[in-house]
This record gives structure tokens, sequence and C-alpha cells, in this order.
């Protein structure tokens, strides 16, 4: 009998999964099921450094050469505050429409025979015995971490800051952050373009500005219409797009075990990464990757796969999911750090991670260093 996994979810992580272990073992099962048609998704565009996407290459080049020609590139992010725009330069990105990814990955999973079940949403976890090994993949709200949250030592707490995720009909030049203040209080806008005529528009702002902007009452398009409002300066003239837009709160979520007897999570279902550094969907496919790196190794023997595979991922894991969270505490204050001058503002704002001392950054932004230098800003 052949071995069989079934996977919750065709997310980046579900779909990346059935690849890469169909690739592995052309002959083993793979089941996917997902609530979802396959031409539904939330969001819009997606970033990664591009040096992220490095791992994909080395690892999958197929998947790679596949993904690759449809990416929008730049090498700057602008921080835009007081109106003045500031270009800091050498860091490097690279974006997708969420949906042209997963459709990329659709095909290449639909070439290695594998159809995952759409429309289906399951109510329950698959049972350990429906399948050799289980995938959670199902993202934030996995039923497979829901039905044994303890076995997986899940915890789960709330940011404050209301976020919402729109497109907007044009183009931006780089990854932007524009910070303004309103007659309502502090906004923050992320935005990159993502495809042809296409970029992302995050809008973000504290809660107590946002309950007293009256955000609550708003259906979603009164909504959008104020945000486009907000930032008309910033859209020139385009339209922001809603897709099932809500404002949210991000949630933190650690899991102190990676696997359960048979189930694993990986993805959103195992942790999340604050999306202002932009690895959700990274961090995603490298579990993935690292997962069947451990099933290889030990010839699909979950008892010495599984805890192998943690062991090796957890520390990599804690790095960045660290750095996003100390990103995230930084854009919980935001309105207060805007009473810095621009300049030292977009030096604050690109350090906030903690990973980049004067010498970093010197040598990856060697022009925006400059410009501090001449204002006599100290690195
Ligand atoms: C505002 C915002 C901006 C972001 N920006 C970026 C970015 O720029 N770059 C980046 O890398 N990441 C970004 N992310 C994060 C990124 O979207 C996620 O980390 C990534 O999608 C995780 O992939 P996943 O496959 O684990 O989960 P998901 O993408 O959530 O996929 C889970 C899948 O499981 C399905 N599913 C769930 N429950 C069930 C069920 N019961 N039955 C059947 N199917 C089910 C869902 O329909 C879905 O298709 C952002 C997130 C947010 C909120």
């Amino acid at each position: 009998m052949p071995f069989r996994v079934a996977i919750a979810g065709a997310g980046p992580a579900g779909l990346y999964a059935a690849i890469l272990l169909k690739r592995t073992w052309p002959d083993i099962e793979v089941h996917v099921t997902e609530q979802n048609p396959p031409d539904a998704t939330f969001g819009f565009g997606v970033v990664s450094s591009d040096q992220a996407l490095g791992f994909l290459r080395e690892d999958d080049p197929e998947t790679a050469n596949l993904i690759e020609p449809h990416m929008e590139r730049w090498s700057d992010i602008a921080v835009v505050h007081r109106d003045e725009r500031i270009a800091i330069d050498g860091v490097g990105f690279a974006a997708i429409g969420r949906l042209q990814l997963l459709q990329l990955l659709q095909q290449r999973a639909r070439e290695l025979a594998v159809e995952p079940r759409y429309n289906t949403h399951l109510e329950d976890a698959p049972q350990p015995g429906d399948a050799d090994l289980v995938i959670g993949a199902d993202g934030l709200n996995s039923v497979v971490r829901a039905a044994a949250p303890d076995d997986f030592g899940a915890r789960m707490d709330m940011l404050s800051n209301r976020f919402i995720w729109f497109g907007a009909t044009c183009e931006f030049e780089a990854l932007t952050q524009t910070f303004i203040d309103t007659g309502l209080g502090a906004f923050n806008a992320h935005h990159y373009r993502y495809a042809s005529g296409m970029s992302t528009f995050i809008v973000e702002t504290r809660d107590a500005i946002w309950r007293k902007a009256g955000f609550e009452g708003l259906s979603e398009d009164q909504t959008r219409a104020t945000c486009e409002r907000l930032f008309a300066g910033t859209l020139g003239g385009a339209k922001l797009i809603s897709n099932n837009s809500h404002w949210r709160q991000f949630p933190n979520l650690r899991c102190e075990r990676f696997f359960a007897g048979n189930r694993v999570l990986v993805g959103d279902a195992l942790h999340t990464a604050h999306f202002s550094i932009g690895s959700g969907t990274r961090l995603a496919l490298e579990d993935v990757i690292a997962l069947v790196k451990a099933l290889r190794e030990h010839a699909l023997n979950l008892e010495t796969a599984l805890p192998a595979w943690q062991a090796a991922r957890q520390p990599v894991l804690d790095k960045i999911v660290a750095a996003a969270l100390r990103s995230a505490r930084w854009y919980e204050a935001f309105d207060r750090h805007m009473a810095l001058e621009p300049w030292p503002f977009a030096l604050e704002y690109i350090r906030r991670a903690g990973r980049l001392d004067a010498d970093r950054l010197r040598k990856m932004a060697p022009a925006f260093t400059l410009g501090l230098e001449r204002r006599g800003i100290e690195l």
C-alpha cells in the first residue's frame, strides 16, 4: 500500500507540500482538500525580499523558474513622512499577486498529478487513521490545530493596531511606507506594485484612532472610500479596490510543538509573522521544504523525521518570528515615532526589526547612509 498524505488547505503551504512530496516520491498518494474554489483568494500581492527567493531556486528550480518571470522587482524602500520621500537603497524586493502565485502552484501540482478537492470545507481535522501523514496547511484558523491545540502547545495573542488590505489601480515605483497625519489622527500605508497596473495597499492605524474615526460603523464601500480620501495625495487619482476587505488585528500565533502523532502544522497554521517584514509566504514554503527534507533523510519514518524537522526548523523560524515581532511593536507605536524629523524617522524605521547595525547598514544602503551622514545624523 502506498504512503498516504492528507493535506488540509490549498494555500501556498498546502499546494507546495503536495508538489514537493510528489516530486520526491511520485508513487505516494496525496489528497488536498480546500474550502474555496481554485480562483478565490483573499488579499492582493505578496512581497518578499529578493534574497528570500534564493531558497526556492536552490531546492526546486522548476517551481522557481515558473514563478520568477511573473515577479515585479525593485531595489529600494521609500519612506514618506511629512511629504518628504526618502529612498533606502539596497534592500531588494520581489512581489507577485497572491492569486497568480496560487495558480502557478496549481499548474505545477497538476503536472505532478495532484488535483486538490476544491469547494470542500473540512469541519474537522482529517483523522489520524485517514492517512499516514496529515498536514495542516489550513492557515490561521486551522481545523487541524483546533482539534488538539494543547497537543501542539498553541498560543495566540492579538496586536492592537487595525489594518485593512486593499488593492490600488496604479503601480508604485518602489515598496513604499507612507505615514500621514490627518484630521482623524496618524495613518500608515504599506504599498507596492505586484502586477501591471496593480499595487497592494494596506492601511494601518492605532486602535484608538480607528475608533475615534468611526470606522466600526462603516460599510465595506464606505471604508474603502474613506481610506481613498485619506490617502488621495498618495494615490494620485488611482482607486482603491476592496476584495472582502475588512479591518483586522494581527494575530501572533506560536506553537511549541510542530507535530502531534502523525499530524503536522505548516505555514500560518503553525505561526504568523507580521506582514511588515513580508515573510509569511516564504516561511510557509520553507516549512514545507524543511519537512520534506527531514522525511527524505528519514525514509518516511515519522518517529524520527518529525522531531528532526522541528529541531532543524525551529531556530531559523524563531529568529525571523522575533524580528517580525519587533517590527510589529514598532508599528504599534508608529504615531509616536512620527514626532521625529523625516531622516531620523527613516533610520529608525529601517532598524525597527533590530537586525541592522551601523556596519551592515553602510554596506547595504550606501546612498541612504551618505544622506544621513551629510545631515549629521549618527548611525
Ligand atoms: C495584510 C496581510 C499582508 C500580507 N502580506 C504578505 C506579504 O507581503 N508577503 C508574504 O510573504 N506574506 C504576506 N502575508 C502573509 C501570507 O498571506 C501568509 O503567511 C501565507 O498566505 C501563509 O500561507 P498558508 O498556505 O500557510 O496559509 P493560507 O494562505 O491562509 O492558506 C490556507 C488555505 O487553507 C484553506 N482552509 C482553511 N480552513 C479550511 C478548512 N476548514 N477546510 C478546507 N480548507 C481550509 C483556506 O481557504 C486557504 O486556501 C500577509 C498577510 C496579511 C494578513
